[in-house]
């Protein structure tokens, strides 16, 4: 994984690079057997080239512990493009495709049973272009023989508070989900 970081860090496949002060490769464990994926650097992110450290970021680390998830014991962290969007924009499907060869190569490397995607351009830029994360969110998808759990993004909770309940809901099926496959006496707070 640190030879990908390096060769990653010096990436201008896309104009992102451009606007943004650094990549924001990814972080946690790789090893990990679950890998989260967002959609790309925020403000923060970007002064400090890791993924999900502004608010949304803390907490993404809140809903995880209470799953029982250490971020950096229990996951590996990447987002769907590793340079911040100007402006915080959505990506677009040209700079989504140029960005994918890393993201590919970190699921390789991290090989994880379980991804949760965070967010529709997550969905839609990995495993479902015609994806909606109001509809899909919550439902399975086994996809290049991983499961795969669509949920809201946590930006979006700190919009809408409402979108927690379900979010939570679909932390409790991946929390299930990991007992399952990966460890039967895992510990979660609330479930
Ligand atoms: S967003 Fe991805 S593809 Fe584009 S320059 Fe950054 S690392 Fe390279």
């Amino acid at each position: 994984m640190t030879r990908l970081q390096e060769e990653t860090s010096s990436c201008a496949q896309c104009p992102l690079r451009q606007g943004a002060r650094q990549v924001a490769f990814g972080e946690g464990n790789p090893c990990a057997k679950i890998m989260i994926v967002g959609e790309g650097p925020g403000q923060e992110e970007d002064r400090l080239g890791r993924p999900f450290v502004g608010p949304a970021g803390q907490l993404l680390d809140k809903i995880l512990a209470a799953g029982g998830f250490g971020r950096m014991e229990h996951t590996y962290i990447a987002n769907i493009v590793k340079c911040r969007p100007p402006g915080n924009r959505i990506p677009t499907p040209s700079e989504r495709a140029s960005c994918l060869t890393h993201l590919y190569r970190q699921i390789e490397i991290v090989d994880p049973v379980i991804i949760l995607l965070l967010g529709a351009t997550a969905l839609q830029g990995l495993v479902k272009p015609e994806g909606r994360i109001s509809r899909d969110r919550g439902q399975w998808i086994l996809w290049e023989n991983r499961w795969v759990m669509p949920t809201y993004h946590p930006a979006a909770l700190l919009r809408d508070v409402s979108l927690k309940r379900p979010v939570w809901e679909d932390i409790k099926l991946v929390v299930a989900r990991y007992r399952e496959l990966v460890d039967a006496n895992h510990a979660s707070q609330y479930c």
